[in-house]
This record gives C-alpha cells, sequence and structure tokens, in this order.
C-alpha cells in the first residue's frame, strides 16, 4: 500500500447571517443571508491538499489524501465529509461521535463587513483519541499536517505515531492557543503566519530582522524549517544554519482572503510529498493561495492543479 498524506484535524459548520449591526445585550436583530458553508481548518485544508494533486498522482492512488477528524450525529457533518470524499479525499476514518454534533462555527457579519465568529468545537473537541485503524493510516503516512482546532494531546499522539514510522510533520499553528515550544520537538515544518510567530516567541515582528530572531526560537526548540506566511508579501523562509529569505507572493487582486492560510498548508504538502524541493513547494503554495483569495468564501475558493499550474507559468 502507498505512503500518503493524512491531514488531522477539525470539521466545522460556518453559520453565516449578515446583520445591520452587532446587536446589544438583550436586542433581537433580523439578519439577512443566512448561509451555512463547509468548513473547519482541517477538512479545508484536506481539500485544498487533494485539489492542489495531479489527477494522474490522485486518481492512481499514487499519493493517498486520508483525513482524519470528528463529526456529530446530524446530516449537516455527515453531508461536509461526502463532500470531501467527492474531492478525492480518503474519509473512512472520520470518526460519528453519538450524542455530540458537529463543531460549529457562528458568524455575524455586519453591514461594514467586520465579523464576530464564536467556534463551538462540539465534536472537533471530543476528539481525544485515535482509533486504531487511524493509527494505522497514520504508520503508513509520509507527510502529516494538523493545526490547533482539535485536542493538542490528540495531534501530539498523531505527530508520535507519524515519526516513529519515518514520516515528516507540518504543523500549522492556526487559530493560536496557549502552546509549550517544548511540544514542537517532533515538528519539521512550523507554518506560523506574523501574529502567531510573535504569540510563540514573544518577539514583535516588523522586519527581517525580527523575523529571523523570532525563527531562531522556534529552530532552537527543534524545528528544522520555519515558514512565515506574510499575506500579500509572501513568505519568509527560515532553515536551520541557514540566512532567511523572503520568497515573494503572485500579486492578484483580493476579494476574499479567507481561508488564503488553509490554501497554502494543503497545497505545500501536496507537492513536499511529491519529492519538490522546499521553494518550489513554497512558489506552489503562494500561487494557490493567491487563486484562492480572488474568489469569494473558503472551500469554494481552493484552487484544482490545471489552474495553479497554468498560473504558474
Ligand atoms: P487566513 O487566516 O486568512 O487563512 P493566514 O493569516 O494564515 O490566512 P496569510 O499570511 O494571510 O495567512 O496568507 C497565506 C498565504 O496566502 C500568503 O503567504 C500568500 O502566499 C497568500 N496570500 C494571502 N493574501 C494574499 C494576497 N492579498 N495576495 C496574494 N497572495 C496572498
Amino acid at each position: 500500500m502507498p505512503r500518503g498524506i493524512t491531514i488531522l484535524g477539525s470539521v466545522n459548520l460556518d453559520h453565516v447571517v449578515r446583520v445591520p449591526h452587532f446587536p446589544e445585550p438583550g436586542e433581537t436583530l433580523t439578519g439577512t443571508h443566512y448561509e451555512v458553508f463547509h468548513g473547519g481548518k482541517g477538512a479545508n485544508q484536506a481539500l485544498a491538499t487533494a485539489r492542489a494533486l495531479p489527477a494522474s498522482v490522485s486518481c492512481d492512488a499514487l499519493l493517498p489524501v486520508h483525513f482524519l477528524a470528528a463529526i456529530g450525529q446530524d446530516a449537516g457533518g455527515r453531508a461536509l465529509v461526502q463532500a470531501l470524499s467527492d474531492d478525492g479525499i480518503n474519509t473512512d476514518h472520520v470518526l460519528e461521535l453519538s450524542g455530540e454534533r458537529t463543531g460549529v462555527a457562528l458568524i455575524q457579519v455586519n453591514a461594514e463587513g467586520e465579523n464576530c465568529i464564536t467556534i463551538v468545537p462540539n465534536a472537533n473537541g471530543q476528539f481525544q483519541a485515535l482509533t486504531s485503524e487511524q493509527a494505522g493510516v497514520l504508520a503508513r503516512t509520509s507527510w502529516l499536517l494538523v493545526q490547533h482546532e482539535v485536542p493538542h494531546a490528540l495531534n501530539l499522539a498523531a505527530i508520535r505515531q507519524v515519526k516513529i514510522s519515518g514520516g515528516q510533520v507540518i504543523l500549522n499553528p492556526a487559530p493560536m492557543r496557549d502552546f509549550e515550544l517544548s511540544m514542537l520537538t517532533d515538528v519539521d515544518i512550523l507554518t506560523p503566519n506574523e501574529t502567531e510567530l510573535e504569540a510563540l516567541t514573544g518577539i514583535p515582528v516588523s522586519d527581517e530582522t525580527s523575523l529571523a530572531a523570532a525563527c531562531e526560537i522556534i529552530h532552537q526548540a527543534g524545528v528544522p524549517t520555519v515558514l512565515v506566511t506574510l499575506g500579500a508579501r509572501g513568505v519568509w523562509l527560515s532553515q536551520q544554519h541557514e540566512d532567511g529569505v523572503l520568497i515573494p507572493g503572485k500579486t492578484v487582486t483580493a476579494v476574499d482572503t479567507t481561508g488564503a492560510g488553509d490554501t497554502f498548508n494543503g497545497a505545500l504538502v501536496s507537492q513536499l510529498a511529491q519529492g519538490t524541493s522546499i521553494k518550489n513547494a513554497i512558489r506552489y503554495a503562494q500561487a494557490a493561495a493567491a487563486l484562492a483569495v480572488t474568489v469569494a468564501g473558503a472551500q469554494p475558493a481552493i484552487p484544482r492543479a490545471p489552474d495553479i499550474k497554468k498560473f504558474l507559468e
């Protein structure tokens, strides 16, 4: 059986409603444009990985993409998982937790386009231990991609399993949460944005000198490679014992940057797992993320391999 890519992480149903203004305590508001979108960093990154792989690789299952997650006993969660499966992702080991609901994000968007978000982890928070089948998938994983929307102990158990089996690990430390640098020893690549890097290291990041100093702290914690995503400016690549370098991104007119980081991480692992060099994998992932910000929404905006390739030419 070929060794593949595994994404372990969250599943959320994003309930989005437009409101004239954010409600005051006790106020009842009438909203408009209510919609439910599929989301969660884990699900978004799994989709970005699968879509970024060339059909020749994914169709022949040379590089299977597994998604490990937990949903509740509800139709919304099942539909989300089915959509991932329709995009070629192996969802055989997504758990349906009895008595739980799928994670939700309640998002209010006001007339100025600002948002207020409440996340209820639900099943994501109750996903506390790996099943033996999930551990088996991890033992056959060449690259694991994880984020911060499932319990930390679960991430650590998955990371440990992959390292024991000789695989490599990318941690996207988003969203930011309390976190000990000592937990990074088994991480091969860390992909924070500037805010996350600052919170992790305590170093305000404003220029290349401060970026290098903050990355050095992460290297000292045992992580050989740090990729700091800098929005439209691109990515700062820092490899242990080498000078950091800025890899500029593609210039586009951004419409909606939601999910740019998720698209970047998924496309990145899709390339590294095919043996692409780190710099070329970053260039490909930046092209994918730049394309994603030109389209509204998170999952609908995630591009496919032929479009990414064409954009890179
Ligand atoms: P988010 O939380 O919004 O998903 P993030 O803060 O994790 O994103 P960013 O640094 O904003 O991550 O974006 C990730 C990558 O996406 C960037 O490194 C860049 O390659 C690409 N990107 C983001 N915004 C733009 C933009 N306006 N134009 C071109 N590329 C962009």
